[in-house]
């Protein structure tokens, strides 16, 4: 079982998590279902996701799972009426899926003409679809869910919707432009929802996590030896705390901002988790 920081009563709740078989949304739909929560666990691998639904059931939680493409809206559509017919109407979205990808990633850091070999994928060489895959999973992958599962929550006041920011949201990382980007979209998007559903009881937050070390940028922080690349470095300089965060010190912000009596009056916000990295110049 996970140490939560502090209890909220989610009893009974029906919570869908997409994404819920990667690092962190697993963590998040574990520690929902230790409050109460009918977690939906929904994503493009099924067995990720189902292996997570059965380590909640077998501690004693409710979970479900589903395999499901954020980006097929006819897909998400038709699981959620399966959703609404088998566990019930949701009441709690988290927006996990997203991620970047290697084909929308420079391979340096700053453009020097002349200093590019063969293998270089420079901003002139990134491939369109790359950057189509990277912002659709992102930001179509955020709003597809939440056209399918908001619905619910109009009959059923007290909704809340939470986004996955994250820093590059704030000021751009190097390399990722095509993730930078869809993060800052999905910040802005957060503010646009929330001010949408404002009078209908939607909550609509998102939390920007700093640095985690998970599958998704591990190719990025450590090499194939498992020293640290020069990338951790700068990280781990930016970071005033300087460390890493441990992936439970989201679980405190993620049930803050999921709790109605806690955050009631709280919406379109971006909370960072980030050990000081998004308040830091670097001077
Ligand atoms: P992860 O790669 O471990 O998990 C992502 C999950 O999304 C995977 O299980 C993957 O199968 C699933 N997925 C991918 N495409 C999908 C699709 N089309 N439909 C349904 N599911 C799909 O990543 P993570 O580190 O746990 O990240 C979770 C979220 O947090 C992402 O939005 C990520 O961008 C964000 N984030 C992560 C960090 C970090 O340090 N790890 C920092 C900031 C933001």
């Amino acid at each position: 079982m996970l140490k939560l920081p502090f209890n909220i009563d989610l009893s009974g709740k029906v919570a869908v998590v997409t994404g819920a078989g990667g690092v962190l949304c697993s963590m998040f739909a574990k520690a929902i279902a230790q409050c109460g929560a009918k977690v939906v666990l929904l994503d493009l691998n099924e067995d990720a996701a189902k292996a997570i639904a059965d380590e909640i059931k077998q501690e004693g939680g409710k979970a479900w799972a589903y395999k499901a493409d954020v980006l097929n809206k006819e897909c998400v559509d038709k699981l959620h009426d399966q959703i609404k017919a088998e566990v019930g109407p949701c009441e709690i979205l988290i927006n996990g899926a997203g991620g970047n990808n290697p084909r929308a990633t420079t391979t340096k850091e700053y453009y020097f003409e002349g200093d590019l070999d063969a293998d270089t994928v420079s901003f002139f060489d990134l491939d369109k679809s790359g950057v189509e895959f990277v912002f659709n999973l992102n930001f179509l992958g955020t709003l597809i869910p939440t056209q399918a599962f908001a619905k619910d929550m109009l009959d059923h006041p007290g909704g809340v919707i939470l986004n996955i920011s994250s820093m590059n949201a704030f000021t751009p990382l190097t390399k990722i432009p095509a993730y930078s980007g869809a993060k800052a979209a999905i910040s802005n998007f957060t503010q646009w929802l929330a001010v949408h559903f404002s009078k209908v009881g939607i909550r609509v937050n998102a939390m920007a996590p700093g640095f985690f070390v998970t599958k998704q940028n591990e190719k990025l922080l450590f090499n194939e030896d498992g020293t640290p690349t020069p990338r951790t470095g700068k990280i781990l300089a930016a970071t005033p705390m300087g460390r890493f965060g441990e992936s439970e010190e989201l679980i405190g912000t993620l049930l803050y901002l999921l709790s109605n009596e806690a955050t009631g009056f709280v919406t379109g916000v971006v909370i960072p988790v980030d050990g000081g990295f998004s308040a830091y110049s670097g001077v």
